[in-house]
């Protein structure tokens, strides 16, 4: 899977580097990054639950075709 955030909604929280460490990374423009591309299977729990807790909804998971 892929993982993108959208960085017009991003507002910093830092929700998401909680749910997944080691996905996510905050930098000081108070943006998230996505560290890994593709995103492996073992950090799925983490990521779908940074999906829920982003308060902005800024998180999109895309599958593999
Ligand atoms: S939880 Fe959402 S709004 Fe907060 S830093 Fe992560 S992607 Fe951005």
């Amino acid at each position: 899977m892929r993982v993108e955030v959208d960085h017009d909604l991003c507002e910093g929280h830092s929700k998401c580097e909680k749910s997944a460490p080691g996905v996510f990374e905050v930098r000081d423009d108070d943006l998230s990054y996505v560290l890994l591309d593709p995103v492996p299977e073992e950090h799925r729990e983490g990521v779908e639950r940074a999906v829920r807790v982003c308060p902005r909804g800024a998180i999109r998971l895309i599958e593999d075709a």
